[in-house]
C-alpha cells in the first residue's frame, strides 16, 4: 500500500530544500502508483524497462517517468518514447544510443551520469578518471549529441550503517557536481540536478547538497522479490 502521510511529512522536509521527490514504484502494482498520483506525485521511478512499459501503458500521460536502474543499450527504444528522466548513464555507447532514440522520437532525453561513489563491488557507474574521460568526449562530440541533454549527477552510497560514511560519499558526488556546474557545464541551465538519497540514507543526502531523492520502501513499504 502506498503511504499518502508519509508522502506528506516527506514534501514538508523536502520543500524548503528545493528537493525533488521521486517516488521508486519497482515491483509495486499500478494502483498504489494510481493513490499517489491522486494525491497529487508526479514523479515516479522504475528500474526495470519491461516493468515500466506495461505501467506506463496503465497510467496517466502526465506522469514524469524516471528511468533509475541500469539501463542496456538495446533496450533504450522501448522506453524512449515517454521517458522523463535517465539517471543511471555509465557508458557513452548508451548516451549515443539514448541520443539516437530520442531523434527517432523527435525528443530531447534528460540524463543523468552515473558515479560510483560507494564501497562496494555491486553498484555500477563510472569512478572519476570515467566521467572526466566521458565529458571530455562529449565536449569534443556534442554537436553530434543534440538530442540528449546531460542535466546532472546521480550516485548511490555504500549500504552500511556507518553515517561517517555516507556523508564522505555524498560530500564527494556533491562536489563533483558543483565544480561541473560551475565548470564544464558553465551557462548549461539546464545541468542542475544531483540525483541522491534512498529511503535508508536521504536525510544525509539532502544535508550532502541533492536536488533529488529517490524514495521506495518509505513510501510503498518493503519490496517482496
Ligand atoms: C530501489 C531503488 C531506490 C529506492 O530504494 P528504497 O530503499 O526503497 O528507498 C532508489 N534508487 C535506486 C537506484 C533504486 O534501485
Amino acid at each position: 500500500m502506498a503511504d499518502l502521510e508519509v508522502r506528506t511529512k516527506l514534501l514538508e522536509e523536502l520543500a524548503p530544500e528545493h528537493v525533488t521527490l521521486v517516488a521508486v514504484s519497482k515491483k509495486k502494482p499500478v494502483a498504489d502508483i494510481a493513490a499517489l498520483y491522486d494525491a497529487g506525485q508526479r514523479d515516479f521511478g522504475e528500474n526495470y524497462v519491461q516493468e515500466l512499459t506495461e505501467k506506463q501503458t496503465q497510467l496517466p500521460a502526465d506522469i514524469h517517468w524516471h528511468f533509475i536502474g541500469h539501463l542496456q543499450a538495446n533496450k533504450v527504444k522501448y522506453i524512449s518514447p515517454f521517458v522523463y528522466l535517465i539517471h543511471a548513464v555509465d557508458s557513452y555507447k548508451l548516451l549515443e544510443e539514448i541520443n539516437k532514440q530520442a531523434l527517432k522520437n523527435n525528443r530531447v532525453i534528460d540524463v543523468l551520469l552515473q558515479v560510483y561513489i560507494a564501497n562496494e563491488d555491486t553498484k555500477f557507474g563510472l569512478d572519476e578518471k570515467e566521467l572526466n574521460e566521458f565529458l571530455g568526449n562529449y565536449e569534443t562530440n556534442s554537436a553530434g549529441l543534440q538530442n540528449v541533454r546531460i542535466c546532472g549527477l546521480m550516485g548511490m552510497a555504500t549500504n552500511t550503517e556507518d553515517e561517517q560514511q555516507i556523508h564522505a560519499e555524498y560530500a564527494k558526488l556533491n562536489g563533483l557536481f558543483i565544480a561541473l556546474s560551475n565548470t564544464t557545464f558553465a551557462g548549461r541551465s539546464y545541468f542542475n540536478t544531483c540525483s541522491m538519497g534512498m529511503s535508508a540514507d536521504y536525510k544525509i543526502a539532502i544535508a550532502e547538497g541533492s536536488t533529488m531523492v529517490r524514495i521506495g520502501s518509505m513510501l510503498f513499504g518493503r519490496r517482496m522479490y
